[in-house]
């Protein structure tokens, strides 16, 4: 069993924390990313699982061992870096059976290993060529093949797929999802890319500024974001933001901003009974606004006028950068909406996809 446990963590340089009190609890063959704006203190965390730096507080377990004073080599664990760390001057075979050959172990053991690494990698007929002599792709793997031959606990990945191009990424992460599933292995992952941290996270972890702002499965966490930071974060394009007040409005509640007054649903009227007559941030994502054109009318959809300013044609879909009075309103849409001239448009919101925050604190209302 190798759940990773991080008790009350802090990390300081100096006087500001890089990271501040972290709680994480990491269950057994889980694969968990960490996701935040750069700077967050991501990366500070994995190295601290790591043993790569040590903690200025708090306590670090890994399965039932408390690891806080155990050097690196004694962790059992398998750390994969963005730049490889290849050794150049030693082809694929050597370059993954290098942390077992230092460790002793029989060369039938190590040929066993490799070969099997080498399989689920798909890079067996690449084991006498050195690093130079590889794609980005296939260097990526021989880093992880490294890794997997050691048979660790657990694996930590540091941003492994940022110095590839965009479609190899995406091919890189299908595979690590499928690594994960056969390894069956603790993964903890480290990404600035939200998309990468939703795609293979089985829970994500929302770091911004030291500190854990959310920690859930990549699909609640994007439906019931906790905080204004956590909505605005996860989702591409991101959440619209804009100032509103929820005031009565014949005999329910709306929310009104600056040339908006939208209605809240009957069914959610509850949920916003105590933020009425508050400074509050209304939320709405980019995919729940339509055309009204193009959509019947529906329960909870309510029209907002905009003037829009860009049409972006992206082949799935239309982006929409619109002005809702001063504020910056942007939707996804149909690929079929047609591109207008500048000018007016008639959106319709579904209410029923509202968020309301608080606007001094940033929680959710
Ligand atoms: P992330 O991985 O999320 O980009 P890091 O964990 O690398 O963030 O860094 C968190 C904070 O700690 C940043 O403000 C960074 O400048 C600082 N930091 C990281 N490593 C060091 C170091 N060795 N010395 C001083 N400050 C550091």
């Amino acid at each position: 069993m190798a759940g990773i446990l991080l008790k009350n963590v802090t990390k300081k340089y100096g006087k500001v924390p890089a990271v501040d009190r972290i709680n994480l609890t990491v269950r057994d063959m889980e694969f968990v990313v960490l996701v935040g704006p750069s700077g967050c203190g991501k990366s500070t965390t994995l190295r601290m699982i790591a043993g790569l730096e040590q903690a200025t507080e708090g306590q670090i377990y890994i399965g039932d061992r408390d690891v806080s004073n155990v050097p690196p080599k004694n962790r059992d664990i398998a750390m994969v870096f963005q730049n490889y760390a290849l050794y150049p001057h030693m082809n694929v075979y050597k370059n993954m059976s290098f942390g077992l050959r230092i460790r002793k172990f029989p060369k039938q053991e190590i040929d066993k290993r490799v070969e099997e690494a080498a399989k689920i990698l798909g890079i067996g007929d690449l084991l006498d060529r050195k690093p130079k002599e590889l794609s980005g792709g296939q260097r990526q793997r021989v880093a992880m093949g490294r890794a997997i031959v050691r048979q660790p606990q657990a694996f930590l990945f540091d941003e492994p797929l940022s110095n590839l191009d965009a479609k190899l990424r995406v091919q890189m992460r299908a595979e690590l999802a499928r690594l994960h599933q056969r390894l069956k292995k603790t993964i903890i992952y480290v990404t600035h890319d939200q998309v990468e941290a939703m795609t293979l996270a089985t829970q994500i972890v929302v770091m911004n500024q030291g500190q854990i702002m959310q920690i859930g499965a990549p699909k609640d966490v994007y439906k019931n974001p906790g905080n204004r930071f956590v909505a605005g974060f996860i989702g591409s394009p991101a959440m619209n933001f804009l100032n509103a007040r929820v005031v009565e409005r014949d005999g329910g509640l709306a929310v009104k901003g600056e040339g908006f007054e939208l209605t809240i649903p009957d069914n959610l009227r509850a949920n916003y009974m105590k933020a009425k007559n508050q400074d509050a941030v209304f939320g709405i994502r980019p995919e729940h606004i339509f055309d009204r054109k193009e959509k019947q009318p529906f329960q909870g959809g309510e029209i907002l006028k905009v003037t829009v300013d860009v049409f972006e044609y992206v082949g799935s879909e239309t982006i929409l950068v619109a002005k809702c009075a001063s504020d910056q309103i942007i939707a996804c849409m149909n690929p079929m909406t047609e591109a207008r001239p500048q000018g007016e448009m008639e959106w319709i919101v579904d209410m029923n996809r509202m968020y309301l925050f608080d606007r001094s604190t940033g929680e959710v209302f």
